[in-house]
């Protein structure tokens, strides 16, 4: 059975031409051939995968849909995560249940599973699709309402899991290391919203990655009010300085990475000194090695911000080792789940 599948929509949908005619179809502003028209048949998106979970349902990826009412689309009110599975387990489950919960909370929605449900939501989405290495993106919203903001007029929040695969960098940049900027437009201070908070609002965030595009980049630091480093848009950053770890506090301005805990503690393992610490973008700039962590990232060095090259330019070799720890981890038979 489908959940709010969208009703069929009428011919006119269909990109011009597609009707079998020669004559120049009539259409309505907004309506015919889109730039990704290839990836849409009748405007939905093609394809039978991946198998998606929505709303208590799993569908074709063809069928997955919210309602436009649905207070995530409208105001981008809800929470997410990234997660990422590898050798087909949940790599830090219980660490990501408890940061949707947190987020939920802090936005005083309520999650409609347990949080033992959510985990076999996933497990039956990794099942479904036959993964044993990809994302699990898991999205609650504040779920179907009315036009206005008032969130009590959304009863239930709507839940969606999506397993598929991620490749967020080129595989090179993993040896060879990126090229990042420092971005103009400064991270939301934590008094607007708190950057711990993985709402669904991540434009703060596009924008600054539009910088990055801007200049040719992938990614982006930004600094909080202050000036001082927070994050990077969708990554925790770290410096390496005479053979010692520094990344920013939180009370920087930072979403607190399951990937940057996990390589904090890491670091303890390994005896390499790890500490929180401000820094100025100079600070970072002037480091012997930088590198970046998250879920869809993983861990991967960063070998120039603006004009300015980071140690000798390649990936350095604590950022090595730290990569090589990690990958140990996640590609054994005890990839961990807590
Ligand atoms: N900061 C931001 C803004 C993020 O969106 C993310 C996740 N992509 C991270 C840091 C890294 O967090 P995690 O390691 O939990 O994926």
């Amino acid at each position: 059975m489908k959940t709010k599948a969208a009703p069929r929509k009428p011919a006119a949908r269909k990109p011009s031409g597609s009707n079998g005619t020669s004559a120049p179809r009539k259409t309505r502003p907004g309506v015919g051939p889109h730039p990704t028209a290839h990836f849409f048949e009748n405007g939905i998106p093609k394809g039978d995968k991946p198998i998606v979970y929505v709303n208590g349902q799993m569908v074709p990826k063809k069928e997955a849909m919210v309602s436009v009412y649905d207070h995530g689309l409208l105001y981008g009110d809800g929470v997410f995560e990234g997660i990422r599975i590898y050798k087909g387990r949940i790599f830090k489950c219980g660490q990501h249940m408890e940061r949707l919960w947190r987020c939920a909370e802090m936005i005083r929605m309520t999650i409609p599973i347990s949080r033992d449900d959510m985990v076999q939501v996933m497990r039956d989405c990794i099942e479904a699709n036959n993964l044993t290495e990809g994302y699990i993106r898991l999205v609650v919203s504040r779920g179907y309402g009315t036009l206005g903001l008032d969130p009590r007029k959304c009863p239930v929040a709507g839940v969606i899991c999506i397993a598929d695969q991620i490749a967020l960098y080129p595989p090179e940049a993993y040896e060879r290391g990126m090229k990042i900027i420092v971005a103009k437009r400064p991270r939301t201070p934590i008094a607007c919203l708190d950057p711990r908070l993985k709402s669904l609002n991540y434009l703060n965030n596009i924008l600054a990655k539009v910088e990055a595009i801007d200049e040719g980049c992938d990614e982006a630091i930004m600094l909080n009010l202050d000036g001082y480093v927070g994050e990077c848009t969708g990554d925790n950053i770290f410096i390496i300085r005479d053979g010692k770890v520094y990344t920013p506090p939180t009370e920087a301005g930072l979403l607190e990475g399951i990937t940057r805990r996990f390589v904090i503690d890491l670091c303890k393992e390994l005896e390499i000194p790890c500490t929180f610490k401000n820094m100025k973008p100079e600070e970072v700039q002037s480091a012997d090695e930088v590198f970046l962590t998250g879920s869809a990232a993983e861990i991967i060095a960063v070998t120039q911000i603006g004009d300015i090259k980071i140690g000798s330019g390649v990936e350095g070799h604590v950022t090595k080792r730290l990569r090589t720890a990690f990958r140990k981890v996640v590609t054994s038979d005890h990839v961990p789940e807590d």
